[in-house]
């Protein structure tokens, strides 16, 4: 059967759009703003652009940054009010008539990654995003693990950030989370936590990308930032990657965009993890600039053979 998948990727500020076809190829990316505050106008402006399409596709699959309530189908998204609390599949399945999937954005980027990025070859694959904050997905055999909740491999959330860091240690506090905890690596690991560390280390309000600049130029406050930074992800992240078995970590997000930085991680992690790898295993992702569309219209179309 030819199907195509009609898939969104689905932000805080914008919305964009694509469709999959059934050997995995991705159309023409079209972007819209999101309609973050009514749900009716969010429900339109997605229905519209399924109508709009020539040949209805067989399914819509979505990527956005929230989980769903595994038990009510209901979403938590906390940066979109208008379907934070919503069942958003089953609206919209409702409205058009056909099987919407919905998934954690950093799900998507990890089956993107094992399925046609940097986790081909490897059966189980743990994604993670440095960007904002932290997330990840967790695959084996090219299958999402926790799929309709979307919480798997969610490393960057729990109160395990270690109370001191670097060498010599440092005390480090634990920061409040959005998730209501506190000591979540969110706080310190992506790139409001390198601020927020660096700011509580130098006293120095620098932006994260002027932070990495200095740490790559050798300049002595971000050198000691990243020394610790380091320090207190490498723990939970080689702990991580014991518990699930994972043999390549491909890193995507913004703050992975910096190639240096996901090679100090490595390093880092290496050394801490039971199996000991001679080669590199937290890597830079390549699946593309799109992997939330790429990973939507792969579970899509996964979901779709299931029947
Ligand atoms: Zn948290």
């Amino acid at each position: 059967m030819t199907s195509s998948v009609l898939c969104f990727d689905i932000g805080g500020t914008s919305v964009r759009a694509a469709k999959v076809s059934a050997d995995g190829r991705a159309g023409p990316v079209s972007r819209f703003d999101t309609p973050a505050r009514d749900r009716e106008a969010f429900l339109t402006r997605l229905a519209g652009i399924c109508d709009a399409e020539p040949v209805r596709p067989a399914a819509v699959a979505i990527s956005l940054a929230g989980v769903v309530n595994p038990e009510t189908g209901r979403m938590i998204v906390a940066n979109i009010p208008a379907i934070h609390g919503t069942d958003l599949s089953g609206d919209l399945a409702t409205r058009l008539g056909i099987p919407v999937f919905v998934a954690n954005d950093a799900d998507c980027f990890a089956v993107a990654e094992a399925v046609s990025g940097a986790g081909q070859g490897h059966d189980i694959v743990f994604g993670i995003i440095l960007g904002t904050g932290v997330g990840g997905g967790l695959v084996t055999d090219g299958r999402l693990v926790n799929a309709r909740g979307g919480f798997a491999g969610e490393w960057g959330h729990g109160p395990v950030t270690a109370l001191r860091g670097g060498t010599p240690p440092v005390e480090v506090p634990h920061f409040a989370c959005g998730c209501g905890l506190s000591g979540c690596l969110d706080t310190v690991a992506g790139a409001r936590g390198i601020e927020r560390l660096h700011a509580h280390l130098s006293g120095e309000d620098k932006s994260s990308h002027a932070i990495l600049e200095d740490w790559r130029a050798g300049l002595p406050a971000a050198t000691r930032t990243l020394d610790v930074y380091l320090d207190i992800i490498a723990g939970p992240l080689a702990l991580t990657v014991n518990i699930t078995g994972a043999t390549i970590v491909p890193a995507g997000g913004g703050l992975a965009r910096d190639h240096a930085l996901v090679a100090a991680i490595d390093a880092a992690v290496r050394p801490l993890t039971l199996w000991q790898f001679d080669r590199p295993l937290v890597v830079p992702a390549t699946s593309g600039e799109e992997p939330g569309l790429t990973g939507a219209g792969i579970i899509g179309l996964q979901k779709l053979s299931e029947g």
